[in-house]
């Protein structure tokens, strides 16, 4: 206060000085003082704004009884007025207030009464004016909600909090995938959680379910404030979640306001066995701050509500209580400030001191003492927003920005004000409202960020990177020099380290690559991971393709080093797909296709290497995936088949067994030999399927043949099982399970594992080998000498026998030293006193020379192929009929 005008109309000069000149200065008023109606009318026109309060002597020279007060409202003022007439007559009383009359005072005067009179109608208006200050608030309130940030925008478009609740729980089943989810929020007073919005779960359920506080996962996720999320494990009984469900897995996120948890927002999963993982859990938990804050909202709504209802019963009591006035005001949310540009004073309400944690006078009433403690960054543009306002260019001000609290930090708020004008179209006052949205900004920011960045390495995401790679495209179709390459990168291998170390490890690991790699770049370059190993680096204006290969070489240079991972020390390569762009018609994600594809190549081609993308690519992966799905379906349709081929003693031509050796008959393409799905198989982890399959197979049909054919009886099967096999949690039991359902004795069957494998084995299979020793089935080691490992390494496996890669066979007869080798070989493996076998052996010559170096064994085209079941069954029936064996039976016995 303190800058209002009253303007007194009296011809009584005695009584209008006396006011003027004592009674109003006294109360802290300015004062205007006409002496008709005509100067009266006059001021009004001139200072309507400023004009806070008339006192109006009703007899006038120039104008009598009510005429001038007709006149006012003709002219649509709407200052309030106090009459004081010496008028007796009832009629004139009552048609006064009729017309608007705050109050009215009869002469003589009463100073006392008149003080009292202008105070309460003074009040009274600004009491008025709060009120409407806070329904237009209100409104905007409801505005806000609406435009809160484009992610937020889905969620938040409407205040009604039922609708906002379902969106975010229909986000989160879908960012999810969950099966299931709800919101349940607690009842004070009975200490239940009940369901206040639902996806998926029957209507029926909801109405009558009530969650007991009690719940163990509820009531964790609610005492301590954090995310629950755990999954049932292997075959143990589905989880049983509060909500009566049975449920796989589940994912429970507290809804909490300033440390207060007051329900929780959940997903789960009960027809699949899927697990959420910690991007789920980012994701709700971002949306729960979002439901959080969409209920505290409709809360404060409710609020604000109830207070303005409260406020009209206490504008009421206020007639009587100056006091309890004071204390509404204070109670008020938001600051109120008030600028009068004529003075340049700035009125800023406590609440508004208060929101910066400042004491009454700890701010100048000075609109700089405002725009100081303005973020630096934000200060032009909220000087943009008002001054553009006061230039009537908007129809209000409002701005977002920060400002320095007291205690050093920045805090949002959120600014609206109005100016008034005066005949000129000058601002001459701007009023408004301020409110700390800093909860609401925190979680707009978060969700910005959760949105555009990777949870584990904090480094950019898939959505990131796909802008700025749309933006360098856009470069590149204005600027013809300008070049760009995008590097898709994939560890090698990863999974190998999840295996052995776990998880946390592989985190780690992948934390550290991400480390590594923005090391090497400059700031223009954008490096984002897209979720599991993969990585992708966008290089911006780069030269030339030499410039690309001479990042790569840095990287694959890099990753020859070891990375130290809680001390240990882990060695991983990456392969990595090129795609150099520019000029070309490319969408962001057909850019990325390409690199996806010259990534796949760059695996194919040996993996730890890089590979530039070429259009005929495509059509090569087109076809590996194609023959991917293929081996999808013929795993289900049973199309893989074990072919067998003979194993005999060199030095008798006695059959010792058979060799199971996988084939596909593929429906389009016939019979596919393993050269072309093994790799595959290997690659994609469908391997795990395929050796197990051709293992049972051959297991029961080599036990089906020992209980058919007398000389079948000490026949032994081989078969082949693959590295990624050996390292399965579960291979020892499933081999168990097949040979006690088979039948087979353990004796008679031989698990080949490459000297590949071996090589790389670690303390895990160690364990393995000896449990399969002790179950007594035999090991052997394939494609020996071509893995680089001594056989003095070698014995300190538990190996039954080893074979003598075809490589060697091959060429023994040449000049070379390959005879040596063999030779060196058997004469080690004697002494060892392990059997050894010699593969591709196909011809005679071949034959008798690994007779004379002594190895014991063979197989090979010379002998047989490998056969199919009936042949295989032919074969048996000649030999059990002790006939020479005619068909697919090569070898030359004497
Ligand atoms: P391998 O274990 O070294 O099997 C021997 C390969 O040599 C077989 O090829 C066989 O057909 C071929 N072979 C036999 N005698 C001769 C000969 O005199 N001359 C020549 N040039 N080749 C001969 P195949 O059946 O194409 O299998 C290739 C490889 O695929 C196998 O090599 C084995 O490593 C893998 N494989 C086959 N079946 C399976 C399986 O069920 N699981 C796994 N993990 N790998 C398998
Ligand atoms: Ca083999
Ligand atoms: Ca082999």
């Amino acid at each position: 206060m303190g800058n209002e005008i009253i303007l007194v109309v009296d011809n009584d000069r005695q009584v209008a000085d006396y006011v003027t000149g004592t009674l109003i200065p006294s109360l802290g008023y300015k004062s205007l003082v006409a002496y008709d109606a005509k100067s009266a009318l006059a001021y009004i026109r001139q200072y309507e704004k400023q004009i806070s309060l008339i006192l109006l002597e009703l007899q006038l020279p120039d104008m009598q009884d009510l005429d001038f007060l007709k006149k006012l409202s003709e002219l649509g003022v709407s200052t309030p007025f106090i009459v004081i007439t010496g008028s007796k007559k009832e009629e004139i009383i009552d048609k006064t207030f009729l017309l608007g009359a705050a109050d009215f005072i009869q002469k003589p005067i009463d100073m006392e009464v008149l003080k009292h009179a202008i105070w309460k109608t003074l009040e009274t208006e600004q009491l008025r004016e709060e009120r409407e200050r806070h329904v237009r608030e209100l409104e905007e309130q409801i505005n806000w909600l609406t435009s809160i940030s484009d992610v937020g925008r889905s969620v938040t478009s409407t205040l009604d909090l039922d609708e906002v609740l379902t969106r975010i729980v229909d986000a989160s089943v879908e960012l999810t995938g969950a099966d299931q989810g709800f919101i349940a929020l607690l009842d004070k007073t009975s200490q239940e959680l009940y369901l206040r919005v639902v996806k998926n779960i029957d209507d029926d359920r909801v109405s009558t379910l009530r969650l007991p506080v009690s719940d163990p996962l509820v009531s964790q996720a609610l005492n301590f404030g954090k995310p629950i999320r755990i999954s049932r494990k292997g075959n143990e009984n589905p989880l049983k979640v509060c909500t009566g469900l049975l449920v796989t897995s589940l994912l429970h996120v507290p809804l909490s306001y300033k440390g207060t948890s007051f329900g929780v927002l959940s997903v789960n999963n009960h027809a699949t066995m899927r697990k959420f993982t910690a991007q789920d859990e980012a994701v709700l938990v971002s949306l729960a701050g979002y439901a959080s804050i969409a209920i505290e909202n409709a809360n404060l709504y409710h609020q604000i509500q109830q207070e303005l209802s409260e406020r009209v019963k206490a504008e009421e009591a206020l007639r009587v209580s100056e006091e309890r006035y004071a204390l509404a005001v204070s109670g008020a949310n938001d600051g109120i400030w008030d600028w009068d540009l004529k003075t340049n004073f700035v009125y800023f309400s406590d609440r508004w001191k208060s929101l910066l944690g400042l004491e009454s006078d700890e701010i100048e009433n000075t609109i700089d003492a405002w725009f100081d403690r303005i973020h630096p960054e934000d200060l032009e543009q909220v000087k943009l927003n008002l001054f553009a306002h006061m230039k009537r260019r908007t129809p209000h001000f409002i701005s977002e920005y920060r400002m320095l609290h007291k205690n050093g930090e920045y805090r949002w708020m959120l600014t609206r004000g109005l100016a008034v004008w005066d005949d000129e179209g000058n601002a001459v006052r701007v009023a408004g409202s301020q409110s700390d949205i800093t909860d609401r900004k925190c979680a707009e920011q978060k969700l910005l960020h959760d949105a555009l960045h990777d949870a584990l390495t904090g480094l950019p995401n898939r959505n990131l990177l796909i802008s700025h790679l749309e933006h360098a495209i856009e470069q590149s179709k204005r600027r013809k020099d300008y070049k760009f390459a995008v590097l898709l990168l994939d560890l090698d291998h990863f999974k190998n380290v999840n295996d052995s170390f776990g998880h946390i490890m592989g985190d780690k690991l992948l934390t550290s690559v991400g480390y590594l790699l923005k090391d090497g770049l400059r700031s223009t370059d954008t490096l984002a991971r897209f979720g599991g190993d993969e990585y992708v680096i966008l290089l911006e204006d780069v030269k030339s393709v030499e410039n690309v290969k001479k990042i790569t070489d840095w990287i694959h240079k890099k990753f020859q080093d070891p990375i130290t991972i809680n001390h240990h020390q882990v060695y991983i390569t990456t392969s990595i797909g090129v795609v150099f762009g520019g000029g070309e018609e490319m969408t962001a994600e057909e850019t990325l296709r390409d690199a996806d594809i010259a990534m796949y190549v760059a695996k194919a081609n040996g993996r730890a290497r890089t590979e530039i993308f070429e259009p005929s690519m495509r059509e090569n992966v087109l076809l590996r995936l194609t023959l991917e799905a293929d081996l999808r379906n013929a795993l289900d349709n049973k199309e893989l088949e074990p072919y067998y081929q003979p194993i005999v003693s060199l030095e008798t031509g006695t059959l010792i067994g058979f060799e199971a050796l996988a084939r596909w008959n593929h429906p389009r393409r016939g019979v596919l030999n393993p050269a072309v799905f093994i790799p595959l198989a290997e690659d994609t982890g469908m391997i795990i399927d395929v050796d197990r399959w051709i293992l049972r197979k051959a297991c029961f049909q080599m036990h089906e043949w020992q209980k058919k054919y007398e000389v079948c009886r000490d026949l032994t099967i081989s078969v082949n099982i693959s590295g990624k096999q050996i390292r399965h949690y579960d291979f020892v039991s499933f081999l168990k399970g097949v040979l006690n359902d088979s039948g087979l004795q353990p004796q008679s069957l031989k698990l080949e594992i490459t000297e590949r494998t071996v090589v790389d084995m670690n303390e895990m299979t160690m364990s393995v080998f000896e449990e399969l020793r002790e179950l007594g089935v035999q090991l052997q080691i394939d494609d020996f000498g071509i893995g680089y490992s001594s056989l003095g390494y070698l014995s300190r496996f538990p190996i039954d026998g080893l074979k003598i890669d075809s490589s060697f066979v091959n060429r023994m007869l040449e000049n070379g030293g390959q005879e040596d080798i063999v030779q060196a070989i058997v004469m080690l493996t004697n002494r060892l006193n392990i059997r050894v076998i010699a593969e591709g052996v196909e011809t005679s010559d071949q034959m008798e020379k690994l007779r004379v170096l002594g190895c014991e064994y063979g197989q090979g085209f010379l002998v047989a192929t490998p056969l199919k079941r009936q042949d295989v069954e032919a074969l048996l029936e000649d030999l059990s009929d002790g006939r020479e064996p005619r068909a697919f039976w090569n070898l030359l016995t004497d």
